[in-house]
């Protein structure tokens, strides 16, 4: 509306213009162009125009920083970035001074689960209540986008509709709605059946690519099996053929297929069926050679890491305490295995389904595995942008990209948990957190 506001101001000066210009008997097309040079030419004030102002810029993972950088943020888009000098910032636009901090993409989280008891009956909370379960699982990391590898997809539907009318403050959701499982996990089943949640196991292959088709109709983004399913005293693997005719109905749809695996039979079936994305690494499992990372990479396979989930696994006491190191080193060794063979890292935690909010403990184990700050950035920016098909708008700091930013208040080129100290979390142009106490700007 602002915009055709503004053209139509644009043509009422014209039209004045013309009139004002042909009484005195000028040539009206000169004038006119000159006019039109003033409007653009000068900066003209919005009242949304936002300013990041002095900051150190990672414009992306691989461009080198911008020392006393700015941002110009204009309808929810990025306008301008570069050295402060050359940032023209409008008078009356808002400003967040960014002395000392640090500014990169906001950050996507590509496994989360919006299921938590907190967010699970939607309905039932106010906006603001969902703003604050949202808060605390997401945006006070620095996520401004996020993929639910399974919820429920009516209540994520609510959610997200929320967000997008501004009643509620949160990242942009992508989701994959309810997972394709043979069998309920043992780990979730009675967190369901408390929160009065029903997630069908799958009978027949025909019956799940139905399922498949209505979820997609229904506003999924993409589709989630469960290739392995641990129940008592044994891992289920769900039959190959039933797999392959999922993802298939997935990939005619354009969406991509996200796999859990619990163990590497699980991740030949996710192989075998043309699977996008492993959820997980298989810690419990043999390590990964080098050849075997190969194979993943070659059938284009991304992978979020997820290595503080084992962390989180042993404390409910599924793993013991004296296994506990020998899991988390294998699976950082998985991940370098995986890196080292040139895979495509996507970061993700399994926030949701684990209570760990906090982010650092995941950078440090991803640093662990081998991975520089610029390949840690790349995962939470970069790679998930450009594998969920929106590195035209999203992932960097570019003119014309979506101002979703993160405000650090430290360099994660000397220490890789400064990735976990946010000081404002931006989306469309919009804070969405705001670490300070005053509401700024
Ligand atoms: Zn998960």
């Amino acid at each position: 509306m602002r915009l055709r506001g503004e053209l139509i101001s644009l043509s009422d000066r014209l039209f004045y213009a013309q009139r004002m210009v042909s009484s005195l008997g000028l040539r009206v097309k000169a004038l006119a162009a000159l006019l039109v040079l003033a409007f653009f030419g000068g900066f003209p004030c919005r009242a949304s125009d936002l300013a990041l102002v002095d900051a150190k810029i990672y414009p992306s993972p691989t461009d080198p920083p911008i020392e006393h950088g700015s941002i110009l943020i204009h309808e929810g888009r990025i306008l301008a970035v570069g050295p402060r000098a050359d940032v023209k910032v409008p008078r009356d636009a808002k400003i967040i001074d960014c002395t000392g901090l640090v500014v990169t993409a906001g950050f996507w989280n590509s496994h989360v689960h919006i299921l938590t008891p907190g967010l699970i009956h939607a309905d039932k909370l106010s906006p603001d209540e969902t703003t604050a379960q949202l808060q605390a699982m997401l945006t006070q990391w620095g996520f401004t986008t996020v993929f639910d590898i399974a919820s429920v997809l009516n209540n994520t539907n609510l959610i997200r509709h929320r967000i997008a009318t501004g009643e509620t403050k949160g990242p942009r959701i992508l989701t994959v709605g309810e997972p394709f499982w043979i069998k309920t996990p043992i780990y979730v089943k009675s967190f369901l059946e408390t929160n009065h949640v029903n997630i069908p196991e799958i009978q027949s292959t025909l019956e799940a690519e139905e399922r498949v088709k209505q979820q997609v109709h229904d506003g999924a983004d993409g589709i989630k099996i469960f290739a392995n399913s641990i129940e008592p005293n044994v891992i289920l693997t769900m039959p190959a053929d039933m797999a392959r005719g999922i993802v298939a109905e997935a990939h005619a749809l354009g969406k991509p297929v996200f796999a859990h695996v619990s163990n590497n039979k699980g991740i030949e079936i996710a192989l075998e069926s043309g699977v996008d994305i492993l959820a997980h690494t298989t810690p419990i499992d043999e390590p990964w050679s080098a050849a075997f990372a190969q194979r993943l990479v070659g059938a284009h396979m991304a992978l979020t890491p997820t290595l503080t989930l084992w962390e989180y696994e042993s404390r409910k006491g599924s793993i013991s305490a004296a296994d506990l190191e020998q899991v988390m080193n294998r699976a950082a060794e998985q991940l370098n295995a995986f890196l080292r063979a040139g895979g495509d890292v996507l970061f993700g935690t399994d926030v949701g389904y684990t209570d760990v909010f906090d982010t650092s403990e995941e950078f440090k184990w991803m640093s662990r595995g081998g991975m520089s700050y610029q390949q840690i950035l790349a995962s939470l920016t970069t790679n998930p942008a450009r594998r969920f098909g929106l590195s035209a708008r999203s992932g960097r700091i570019a003119n014309g990209f979506d101002a979703d930013l993160v405000v650090l208040r430290a360099d994660p080129s000397r220490d890789v948990t400064a990735f976990s100290q946010l000081r404002y979390t931006i989306r469309n142009g919009i804070v969405i957190y705001n670490s300070g106490s005053r509401l700024e700007p």
